[in-house]
């Protein structure tokens, strides 16, 4: 897509500090870390979201996380790391091209990447069945 960054950045208009590329997945140093190490895995073709992308694609994409998550957290000998993925504006996705997040973290880093509240009240039980409802109809 013309209009996306992540599309430049594999065909190579913008640059990027590349750490893995192969014909169907790409991965580089995202611009602004949130830590040491904080890198972008993302396939080549343009999906915008993890609900758009076929399942053998997602697939290709989740082999090459967990061979450059091992790489990041060797590399960063960060004693954790987190794998974040953005969908849509209210959850913060800023670029809309699927990507997947892998950021090191350590002992007393003060990152907080969620909220990590409880929210009493707001029909959990509901939502368990809902969910489930949905798996099931789905299979
Ligand atoms: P999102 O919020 O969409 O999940 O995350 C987008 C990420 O892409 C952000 O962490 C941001 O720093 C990163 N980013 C945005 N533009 C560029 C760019 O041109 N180059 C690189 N390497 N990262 C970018
Ligand atoms: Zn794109």
């Amino acid at each position: 897509m013309a209009d996306c960054i992540f599309c430049r950045i594999i065909k190579g208009t913008i640059p990027c500090e590349k750490l893995y590329e192969d014909d169907r997945v790409i991965s580089f140093l995202d611009i602004n870390p949130a830590s040491p190490g904080h890198t972008l895995v993302l396939p080549k073709a343009h999906f915008a979201t993890l609900f758009d992308i076929p399942e053998e694609e997602l697939k290709v994409c989740a082999t090459a996380v967990q061979k450059i998550a091992r790489a990041v957290l060797s590399a960063t000998k960060a004693p954790g790391l987190n794998l974040l993925q953005n969908n849509f504006p209210a959850a913060g996705q800023l670029v809309h091209h699927l990507h997947f997040h892998l950021i090191p973290r350590f002992h007393d880093d003060n990152l907080r990447l969620l909220p990590g509240k409880n929210h009493p009240g707001t029909g959990h039980d509901k939502i368990l069945a809902r969910i489930r409802a949905e798996l099931q109809a789905t299979g």
